[in-house]
């Protein structure tokens, strides 16, 4: 049922533009579509488009309590330039108060484990509330991100979750979206202009180098991982 929900969507995605599928997705799925945001470029593109046009989508993002200032910086830019409400999602205090009791503040250098255990606190459980009865998944999400998000499509299954994705700026590069954050005035992350590609928690970003891999600036001392911190489980 959800397959040909999801062809169909594919379809349409392929004849209509961005801001129509937006639309259509905001009418099709009621209240029960939302757009989570980390305030990145492709994110600020999403959240532009959602509230420029008034679309009735619900704008969520996670906090996970180890955010860059910078990143708090555009959340307030944002705030205040839309007027428009972002609902925030904060990680559960006691899962974060055992964790830093039993293993301090910086755990996810010490194994991958760890840092699951901390990705899984600080930003999947809040996730998966924020998503309690949401059929319609929005994402910023690009192919050219990282290898294993170059076969999606734009409406995929999430598997886990047993929700749609809608990914909008599959197939846009990242010079197409900074150039549209630059025509339409968008605030935007001042880290992207000192090479911070992909932006999440201030411990577990860096700037990357010229001809790094785009997610090479994410848990960069994990050499094998697929640099995911389980939000986004790929249909294969
Ligand atoms: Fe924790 Fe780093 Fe994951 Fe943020 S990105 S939740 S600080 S392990």
């Amino acid at each position: 049922m959800l397959t040909s929900k999801i062809n169909t969507l594919n379809q349409l995605a392929n004849q209509k533009t961005i801001v129509e599928m937006l639309a259509q997705v905001a009418e099709q799925f009621g209240g029960k579509a939302i757009f989570t945001t980390s305030f990145g470029y492709e994110d600020q593109v999403i959240t532009h488009l959602i509230f420029s046009n008034n679309l009735p989508i619900k704008v969520v993002t996670l906090d996970t309590g180890r955010l860059f200032k910078e990143t708090y910086k555009v959340y307030s830019q944002t705030l205040d330039t839309y007027k428009k409400e972002i609902v925030a999602y904060f990680p559960k205090h006691d899962a974060v108060e055992k964790m830093l009791t039993e293993k301090g503040p910086n755990s996810f250098y010490a194994s991958a484990d760890n840092r699951k255990e901390c990705c899984n606190i600080r930003k999947v459980e809040p996730l998966n509330r924020a998503l309690q009865g949401v059929e319609c998944w929005i994402t910023g999400i690009r192919a050219e991100q990282s290898p294993n998000r170059q076969g999606m499509t734009f409406f995929e299954l999430d598997e886990q979750r047993n929700i749609i994705k809608f990914n909008p700026l599959l197939h846009w590069t990242f010079d197409e979206v900074k150039q549209f954050v630059k025509d339409n005035h968008v605030p935007y992350n001042v880290l992207h202009d000192k090479n911070f590609v992909s932006i999440g928690c201030e411990p577990c970003t860096r700037a990357i180098q010229p001809g790094e891999d785009f997610r090479a600036g994410r848990w960069w001392w994990e050499t094998d991982s697929k640099k995911e911190c389980g939000l986004h489980n790929h249909a294969k």
